[in-house]
């Protein structure tokens, strides 16, 4: 081939990577947690991640936000590889934004002043501008009605709305949920991925760790089931949930639908 000017990541066809792990790696002593991973999230896809607990599911949204360590390999944020620290880190880690299980709002500010904290120390926004921000995300995500309140006045389902309103005041190109709605009552699950559906909709990159099969076939282009540290499979969902290939992927499946 003529063409040595190829760029290595950035782009597949018409559709740029935003997110790609190359041959990662990580122990925790003894435990392979990161089992050589592979994986490539391009620009408005919707991954889902499944698989059974202890698998390195939130070991792996945790080093895509590099709030872990690698051992080897590299991880790629549209094109440019994880920093190790500093400044250029804390840019990079703005692209990507985190929704955690356990909702991780800060307890001692309002509502309006967790989205707004951001956008504020890292973005340098004005605070008139900040709070305009907010507003409109709050509205976005049902909650704005709540602005001036605690976190702890507010329901589960509220609470990571406000979660989700929070990452996305940051611009961040890529969106990871790790397993958004497990810490919440059954009322509350719909509200929070009524927001996911639609975020996903409007063309956002995520990565979502979840067992929820309704978001999963509504939202996920792809569901990547990872077992012990690896990635054994790879399909679209309708296939995935129907046919998976692997004898774990199908076992996995029976305990959980
Ligand atoms: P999952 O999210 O799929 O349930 P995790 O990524 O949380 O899996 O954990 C994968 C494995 O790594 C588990 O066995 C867990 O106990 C272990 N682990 C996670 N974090 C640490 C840590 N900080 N130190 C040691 N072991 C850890
Ligand atoms: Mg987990």
């Amino acid at each position: 081939m003529e063409d040595t000017n190829l760029p290595t990541s950035g782009t597949i066809g018409a559709r740029r990577a935003l997110v790609r792990l190359t041959d990662v790696n990580k122990h925790f002593g003894e435990l392979h947690v990161l089992n050589n991973i592979n994986l490539t999230v391009s620009q408005g896809e919707v991954v889902v991640v499944i698989g059974p607990s202890g698998s390195g599911k939130s070991t792996l949204c945790r080093a895509i936000n590099r709030l872990e360590t690698i051992d080897s390999g590299t991880i790629e944020v549209d094109g440019r590889v994880l920093p190790e620290e500093g400044k250029a880190l804390a840019q990079l880690r703005a692209d990507v934004g985190m929704v955690f299980q356990s909702f991780n709002l800060f307890a001692h500010k309002t509502v309006l002043q967790n989205v707004t904290l951001g956008p504020i120390k890292v973005k340098k926004m004005r605070s008139a501008e900040a709070k305009e921000l907010a507003m409109t995300l709050l509205r976005r995500v049902g909650v704005d009605s709540q602005a001036n309140k605690m976190p702890a006045q507010l329901s589960g389902g509220q609470q990571q709305r406000v979660a989700i309103a929070r990452a996305l005041a940051m611009h961040p190109k890529v969106m990871l949920f790790d397993e958004p709605t497990s810490a919440l009552d059954p009322e509350m699950i719909t509200e929070v991925l009524d927001v996911m559906v639609g975020l996903a909709t409007e063309g956002m990159t995520m990565i979502v760790v979840t067992h929820e099969m309704g978001f999963a076939r509504k939202a996920a282009d792809r569901v990547v089931f990872m077992s012990d540290g690896q990635v054994l499979e790879e399909a679209e969902p309708e296939q995935f949930f129907t046919a998976p290939s692997s004898d774990r992927a199908r076992d996995f499946l029976s305990k959980i639908l």
